[in-house]
């Protein structure tokens, strides 16, 4: 066995023990592993612990893209303002509760309303609207619509919702800086984050990994970010390039799945018993993608319930999987795919984060 297998070996024993156990440069390391053996240490460390906390059960939530208007030009997002080539749609308040009804049916007990920013009170309203009236189906519902005033999160959540995902992105603020357009704050980020927490809500945030000029200290550093903001879920995935951006224009070629992979191994070791999704930028860089990255230590899945005529429209970025799959398939397929890693649908639980619970002591 050589020097290096001794490390990673000890450093995984060691992550394995106890949460935030790891120094930055111990997490960049664990990133930095590349040959197939450590790679399946990796992997299993970090799954065990996934089944450690979580069981071999993998949590849903149907995914409603609700809209692709966008008040944000983040140069490397497909629905961007800018970008013209894009036909922009909303779904109505109608549409929605159908797709939340649809959710309660399929079994999957929590839902994720996503969508471009805008910041308005007759949005405010709408969405409050929704949410009042989805209410009695007793959905976990997450929301991802981006930065807002902290009393519009509070209405928010008093109108039913319990749970918001907002990525920052990069840790880095430099690098920050260079992915957005000066008038974006990362600090306004960091502070809407800070709002959702005060607001009660289970607190998600993410990164994307693989973004030009960030390094694998960059994105240690953004474990250690995750860390020190106690979040109870993580989003993360590969970036991938659309080639209607100023990022993606001049830049051909994949996401690096192996990196996303890496991250959900690393996070899933540093912070123990949060909620992990597996995102769909995953499945759009190999069919099996998802799969691997429950492999990697990821608990939550999010299969796309939005109807098939929007969802070419919602494209973050490019080769987005199952534009054409119903929600009804999407069901099907994955149950198949998970049982062929020995994992189970946990059909009709919340699936609610288990840091939350034990940092609120609320029982699901
Ligand atoms: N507007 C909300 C917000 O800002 O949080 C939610 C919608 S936004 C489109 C959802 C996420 O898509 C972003 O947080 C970003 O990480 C991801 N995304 C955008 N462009 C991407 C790309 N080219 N590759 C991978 N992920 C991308």
């Amino acid at each position: 066995m050589t020097e290096g297998r001794d490390s990673i070996s000890g450093i995984l024993a060691r992550a394995a023990k106890s949460p935030h156990a790891l120094s930055r440069s111990e997490l960049a390391t664990l990133l930095a592993v590349d040959d197939e053996a450590r790679l399946g240490e990796l992997f299993d460390a970090a799954y065990a612990l996934k089944v450690k906390y979580c069981g071999r059960r993998v949590a849903m939530r149907g995914l409603v893209e609700a809209g692709n208007v966008c008040a944000k030009d983040c140069l490397y997002c497909g629905i961007r303002k800018s970008n013209g080539k894009v036909e922009r749609y909303q779904l109505d308040a109608d549409e929605i509760v159908r797709l939340a009804e649809l959710d309660a049916r399929q079994g999957y007990a929590s839902l994720v309303i996503q969508s471009g920013e805008m910041e308005s009170e007759a949005h405010t309203r709408f969405i409050e609207d929704v949410l009042r009236r989805i209410a009695p189906l007793d959905l976990g519902v997450t929301l991802s619509l981006g930065e807002q005033a902290e009393d519009v999160y509070r209405r928010w959540k008093d109108a039913g919702a319990a749970r918001y995902l907002l990525r920052i992105e990069t840790s880095n603020p430099e690098l920050y800086a260079r992915l957005h357009p000066a008038a974006h704050s990362w600090e306004r980020r960091v502070e809407c984050l800070r709002a959702l927490r005060r607001c009660g809500y289970q607190v998600g945030t993410g990164v994307m990994c693989g973004l030009p000029g960030q390094t694998l200290d960059d994105l240690a550093r953004d474990i250690e970010f995750f860390a020190e903001m106690d979040v109870d879920m993580i989003g993360m995935g590969p970036y991938i390039p659309h080639p209607d951006t100023p990022l993606g224009a001049d830049r051909h070629g994949a996401g690096d799945l192996l990196l996303g992979l890496k991250m959900i191994a690393v996070t899933r070791l540093h912070l123990h018993d949060v909620n992990i999704a597996a995102a769909t930028a995953l499945q759009a860089l190999a069919p099996d993608g998802r799969e691997r990255g429950i492999r990697a230590g990821a608990n939550v899945i999010m299969p796309n319930i939005t109807d098939t005529r929007y969802r070419r429209r919602y494209q973050l970025y490019a080769g987005k999987p199952c534009l054409d799959e119903n929600a009804g398939l999407c069901k099907g397929c994955l149950e198949r795919r998970l049982a062929s890693i020995g994992e189970t649908v946990d059909y009709g639980r919340r699936g609610d984060s288990l840091h939350f619970r034990k940092r609120t002591g609320v029982a699901e």
